[in-house]
């Protein structure tokens, strides 16, 4: 299964929630396949104010990247059909979306993993668990307050 938007969802879901920044017209995108940490990541970004758009699978998500030119893309490793290495050099390969920042998230962080990441085109790299703050601090670096 894949999804992109669950806006009305989240708003039945979080009915009192203020947004805490003004992100306005920045959209990330999360290229996450278990259910629980993308709408944890989305969570927190709508948050912050941020657009989101999750996919379940790097295909999906390269399509999604190509059509709607997220300002930055979450991209966890460990996918099904292809994994968020082959994803990012796909993106990075790609001159529709060669320039969009690329920050990963693997879950259980291997020797040389970053290297790996930042060889495949990756911007930055985070590894799980990553605190709200130190995962927020990183989305700024890139975005902007
Ligand atoms: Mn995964």
């Amino acid at each position: 299964m894949v999804y992109s938007e669950h806006k009305s969802a989240t708003a039945v879901a979080r009915p009192f929630c203020q947004k805490n920044g003004d992100a306005s017209g920045r959209t990330v995108l999360i290229i996450e396949d278990n259910a629980a940490n993308a709408k944890l990541v989305r969570d927190v970004l709508e948050l912050e104010g941020y657009a989101t758009l999750v996919a379940r699978t790097a295909w999906y998500g390269i399509s999604l990247a190509k059509e709607r030119k997220p300002d930055l893309i979450i991209m966890d490793i460990g996918l099904p059909e292809i994994d968020g290495f082959t994803a990012a050099e796909i993106l990075k390969a790609d001159h529709d979306t060669a320039n969009i920042r690329i920050l990963a998230l693997t879950a259980y962080a291997m020797e040389g993993d970053a290297e790996k990441c930042i060889a495949a085109g990756c911007d930055a790299y985070l590894s799980k668990p990553v605190s709200i703050n130190g995962f927020l601090t990183a989305v700024k670096q890139f975005l902007g307050p």
